[in-house]
């Protein structure tokens, strides 16, 4: 018998009913702009800011309107601009370089290994050739280059470095959370990332100036003193005349969301690595398909999995991909000539004016990436790789 999966790839589990009792208390108040408070209650986004400050050991956090909106803040308050240069791994998500492009500069992209991450050779390299000043680090798809390595380099060159954290949520390397190794950190909490709030997003930083700078072009009007988690306000007052107001705030409905999920996140990251364990190891030893080496300092978050096919054509790849959607298991493939649903790759980002980088287009013509929801149970995720191991084994043989 043929076996088939049956479950959804984009379907996450429910709000938690705490969370949406919290949304109904705020939709019955009224008051869902953060800034509409009363009394001593501070509301609830500057609660959930305090909260994953805490939780991440930052000094000063910023929630926002999205992940992206967070990137492009972190920018602005490097006074990143018109015609600069922003170095980011190629192998990265549309927003990243869409937030370098939203300031007017110029996204320079550096290789990636076959471990999925930035190239540090070629990372030096690259700030060598373009003097540029800032690192837009996309912890792609929750994989964490060795982030100490990567500060050294930086550090050495003065280059600050800006971390999204859309996909390490919750991971840390050597011990030290995502987002706390740069100068800033972000976070998306759009439906498909580690919480759930439809959109949303945060910004953690340990620099004072940076961290008001943030907090006005979010919108803060001068009202910033009602935050938790910013700077005292005599941050605020050599700032507050020269900071552009760009409007990108959390409102309290989402905010309310968001903090029971916070307080189930470390739990929330065991159940995706029990699920990612048990797709790596079906996976693992498979002719032809190359699992991706995690390295022991790298505590990660397994919400997705990818995989290597070397060497394997272009007509075998979209074989796979149909014979295994057939049996209801959805990969996707970031070798496509031309970009599909949320996958695209750094060439088809024509406004960014790529420049050729060979090491991560040899990467990326094999590399196979695929989603683990937690509603999958660990019979779902056997199951799937049962079938993506026993078509790869089928094509791989047919040479
Ligand atoms: C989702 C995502 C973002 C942006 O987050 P949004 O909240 O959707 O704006 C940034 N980087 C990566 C790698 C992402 O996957």
């Amino acid at each position: 018998m043929t076996e088939r999966f049956t479950g959804s790839f984009t379907q996450q589990e429910p709000i938690p009913e705490a969370a949406i009792e919290a949304a109904l208390t705020v939709m019955r108040h009224g008051r869902l702009h953060r800034y509409n408070t009363v009394g001593d209650d501070p509301g609830e986004v500057a609660l959930l800011e305090q909260e994953f400050a805490a939780l991440t050991g930052a000094q000063y956090c910023l929630a926002v309107a999205s992940g992206g909106y967070a990137l492009g803040c972190a920018l602005r308050a490097l006074d990143v601009g018109a015609g600069d240069q922003v170095l980011t791994n190629a192998f990265t998500l549309a927003p990243v370089p869409g937030a370098i492009a939203a300031v007017g500069a110029q996204p320079v992209f550096v290789e990636v290994t076959a471990q999925l991450t930035i190239d540090l050779d070629h990372l030096q390299k690259m700030i060598r050739d373009t003097g540029a000043k800032v690192l837009m680090l996309s912890h792609m798809r929750g994989h964490l280059c060795d982030m100490d390595a990567l500060m050294a380099i930086c550090d050495a060159a003065g280059v600050q470095v800006i971390e999204d954290c859309a996909h390490t949520m919750g991971a840390a390397w050597n011990g030290v959370p995502s987002g706390r190794h740069g100068v800033i950190g972000c976070y998306s909490t759009q439906t498909y990332k580690h919480m759930n709030s439809g959109e949303g997003g945060l910004l953690i930083t340990d620099d004072a100036v940076l961290a008001a700078k943030a907090v006005i072009l979010s919108g803060s009007y001068m009202l910033y003193e009602r935050h938790l988690a910013a700077p005292a306000p005599e941050v605020f007052e050599g700032l507050k005349l020269d900071t552009p107001n760009v409007s990108g705030r959390m409102d309290n409905l989402r905010a309310a969301i968001l903090r029971p999920q916070l307080q189930g996140l470390t739990e929330q990251c065991a159940r995706w690595n029990e699920r990612y364990q048990v797709v790596q190891d079906g996976l693992r030893d498979t002719p032809g398909l190359q699992v991706i080496h995690r390295p022991a300092p790298e505590s990660f978050v397994g919400s997705s999995i990818q995989f290597l096919l070397p060497g394997w054509s272009g007509a075998k790849l979209r074989d796979l991909i149909a014979r295994c959607g057939a049996r209801g298991v959805e990969l996707k493939w970031f070798g496509a000539d031309q970009p599909i649903g949320f996958t695209s790759r750094y060439d088809h980002w024509r406004y960014a004016a790529p420049t050729a980088l060979p090491q991560t287009d040899a990467v990326l013509a094999g590399l196979i990436d695929m989603r683990l929801p937690l509603t999958f149970s660990l019979e779902d995720c056997a199951l799937i790789a049962r079938i993506i191991r026993a078509e790869v084994s089928a094509l791989y043989q047919a040479t």
